[in-house]
């Protein structure tokens, strides 16, 4: 499976960090995640971080001048010549639209966009439930919860039909145990 690229799509919460954990060990390919990339600068008080953290902390897409340069930045290192596991990147039309123009001018293409598929009631219990165990910032607090899944249908999910026609597209079930939506993946990419 080395060598594939691949862009790890769905809600908040549909568990993209748990299952991008498991893939990469699958497919031995760097995983790239805009979330925590912010996280690290927010963390270490960046002037990246501190740009970001407003947007972040209500649940607001970070701007994509700031997004696409970092992503375009991450993704010209040379580690990414052998395959790449994509999570959180595109969360819109345009920066789907951008993530072709970087690939193709890196002569890479996109291989597969999974798309790990859950309710809006599961987001929300399970969004609640980390907040409790992972005490992040933008889970604590319902109405930033209620934005990022507004934000999500509003700017991300259209993403799926600018993928849908080119065929690269998966929908994956994220419903169940994290080993059997692992499994799912891992078959739907065999
Ligand atoms: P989740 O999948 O739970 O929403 P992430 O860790 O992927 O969490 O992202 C956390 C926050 O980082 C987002 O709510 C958003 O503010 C910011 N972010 C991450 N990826 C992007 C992106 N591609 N464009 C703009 N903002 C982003």
């Amino acid at each position: 499976m080395k060598g594939k690229n691949i862009v790890l799509f769905g809600p908040p919460g549909a568990g993209k960090g748990t299952q991008a954990a498991k893939l990469i060990g699958f497919l031995q390919v760097p995983h790239i995640s805009t979330g925590d990339m912010f996280r690290h600068n927010l963390k270490n008080q960046t002037e990246l971080g501190k740009k970001a953290q407003e947007y972040m902390s209500r649940g607001a897409l970070v701007p994509d001048e700031i997004t696409i340069a970092m992503v375009a930045d991450r993704l010209s290192q040379p580690d990414v010549k052998e395959g790449f596991l994509l999570d959180g990147f595109p969360r819109s039309t345009p920066q789907a639209a951008e993530l072709d123009n970087i690939l193709s001018s890196l002569s890479i293409q996109l291989d597969y966009v999974i798309n790990i598929a859950v309710s809006d009631e599961e987001v929300r219990a399970r969004l609640s439930k980390r907040a409790e165990i992972e005490g992040r910032a933008d889970d604590r607090d319902p109405a930033v919860i209620q934005n990022r899944i507004d934000t999500y249908k509003s700017q991300s999910e259209p993403c799926l039909e600018y993928y849908r026609p080119k065929n690269i597209l998966v929908d994956i079930n994220g419903t169940g145990t994290i080993e059997e939506i692992f499994e799912r993946i891992k078959k739907a990419l065999q």
